[in-house]
């Protein structure tokens, strides 16, 4: 730990009731993905009165990237990554500052919105850290780029979003980063630092399964045809695929919402599935995706009526590198204390933070911030007395005030020692 450590965590204190203050606006105002104009313009408002080179707006529909080139002379660029989008989800989370919000516009909606992933604790970190190295720009040998990304739980279908997209925008071409660097909030122990190295998060996609087949009154079936059976063959069905892949790869095909056209008294025309799949091997999902597509389309065959498949919003899994890990765990270990840096098993979640690690290099992370303990078995249990553990995107889900700093201290640290040398692959 060098003075210019201990700077940048005195300045992350510093700022740490603005974060908390933050984090709790935007928990109180989330906006679903592709819709989050209040957030970016909060975004904006703090990176333009810290006076960065640039701050990039309207990037990806409402991203922002502020840009910051320290005053010593140094080649490397790291990109801190904060997702700024919230989900249909209720709030239950109890806190007094619980959203209220209703999407009623929203494509599919109307739908509560809450921060049930924690993007708002990811937003405020960030907005935190940015104002502690901007604070130290003097002594920064290189370039950060703060990205704050919208849409990381997946645009309405139809339109663009996301990392890909904010890539496919040049948002990140010039400087293009050395490394990226992103973490999530997670039920973990409150401060912990949660890594893997190899794959940590799945391979995604979105599945849309179209039935069609003929309108008819209800009491008539044989007059039309019924596209509801083959719908009810193919969510059977897909608790078989998982036996068509090697049963050391975990694979999960879930359909998690049904849409018909049809009434009580009336067959309808349509019925559409919506799910995803999840791949812990990547190389697994082209196998995956051609099982579901031969058993809805046969299946609807058996009924008398056809089916479309697609696979849309396909997200790379989350990898992190043995040498990357490596250089970086020396850092984690100064943030989060050598005891609360601990491996963590993988999940079939995703996060397309891995577009930005995929083609930079760097590294994905988790910060415990619930009231809970590691059991022996080094998996998470609810702390005696506490709030209770619970899931990102459970309505329950909740994340202490007072874990933000660490997040902030963490972005600050990692983007430091990237820029001075001591944190990149050997
Ligand atoms: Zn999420
Ligand atoms: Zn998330």
């Amino acid at each position: 730990m060098t003075a210019d450590h201990d700077d940048l965590d005195a300045r992350a204190t510093a700022v740490t009731r603005q974060v908390v203050q933050w984090r709790r606006h935007l928990h109180q105002h989330p906006e679903l993905s592709n819709r989050e104009v209040n957030t970016a313009a909060l975004i904006t408002d703090h990176l333009k009165s810290l006076s960065l080179d640039e701050v990039r707006t309207g990037i990806a529909g409402h991203g922002v990237v502020g840009v910051l080139k320290g005053s010593q002379r140094g080649e490397r660029v790291i990109a801190l990554r904060a997702d700024t989008d919230a989900l249909p989800v209720p709030d239950l989370c109890g806190v007094p500052f619980a959203s209220h919000v209703v999407d009623r516009q929203y494509p599919g909606g109307p739908f509560p919105v809450s921060h049930a992933c924690g993007h708002d604790c990811h937003t405020a970190m960030l907005m935190g850290a940015a104002t502690v190295l901007a604070g130290v720009r003097e002594k920064l040998p290189g370039t950060v780029l703060f990205v704050f990304q919208p849409a990381e739980e997946g645009p309405p279908v139809g339109e663009n979003g996301g990392a890909r997209e904010m890539l496919a925008q040049g948002a990140l071409d010039d400087p293009a980063p050395t490394m990226a660097f992103g973490f999530h909030v997670t039920p973990y122990p409150k401060g912990y630092i949660g890594y893997r190295v190899g794959n940590q998060f799945g391979a995604s996609c979105l599945v849309k399964i179209t039935l069609s087949g003929q309108q008819v009154h209800g009491s008539t079936p044989w007059m039309g045809i019924d596209p509801m059976p083959a719908a009810g063959a193919i969510l059977t069905g897909v608790g078989q695929i998982y036996r068509q892949i090697s049963a050391f790869d975990p694979v999960t095909v879930s359909i998690g919402h049904v849409e018909d056209v049809g009434r009580f008294n009336i067959i309808g025309q349509t019925v559409t599935l919506w799910g995803t799949i999840r791949c812990a091997v990547e190389s697994d999902m082209g196998q995956v995706q051609t099982r579901l597509r031969t058993l809805a389309v046969h299946s609807a065959q058996a009924y008398n009526c056809s089916a479309t498949v697609d696979f849309l919003q396909d997200v790379p899994a989350v990898h992190n590198e043995q040498s990357w890990m490596d250089a970086a765990l020396p850092t984690f270990q100064r943030v989060a204390g050598a005891d609360r840096v601990v491996p963590t098993a993988a999940t079939l979640g995703y996060d397309d933070v891995s577009e930005f690690v995929n083609r930079y290099g760097g590294l994905y992370v988790t910060l415990g911030v619930q009231d809970a303990e590691l059991g022996p078995d080094g998996m998470p249990t609810p702390a005696a007395g506490g709030r209770g553990l619970f899931m990102n995107h459970n309505p329950h889900f909740y994340a202490d005030d007072d874990t933000l700093v660490t997040g902030v201290r963490l972005h600050a640290q990692v983007a430091y020692d990237h820029l001075i040398g001591t944190l990149v692959p050997r």
